[in-house]
């Protein structure tokens, strides 16, 4: 299991990045506690309760799906 967050801050895309506790790109601020999820990809999907477009980071999230 794995902590995981989303980042408040859309990117130039309007989407938002969920990133593990441990994720280097994880920002200090600019952050939403998301819960603790056996896999990234439940984890993207509590993202969507909070923002409509919703990604996991290609370098902690790397099995689910990436922007476009
Ligand atoms: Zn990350």
């Amino acid at each position: 299991m794995e902590i995981y967050y989303v980042t408040t801050q859309p990117d130039t895309q309007g989407a938002h990045e969920v990133h593990t506790s441990t994720c280097s790109l994880l920002p200090v601020e600019g952050r939403r506690y998301l819960g603790t999820f056996p896999e990234a990809t439940k984890a993207v999907f509590a993202g969507r309760h909070y923002f409509n477009i919703v990604h996991g980071c290609a370098t902690c999230c790397a099995l689910t799906p990436h922007a476009n």
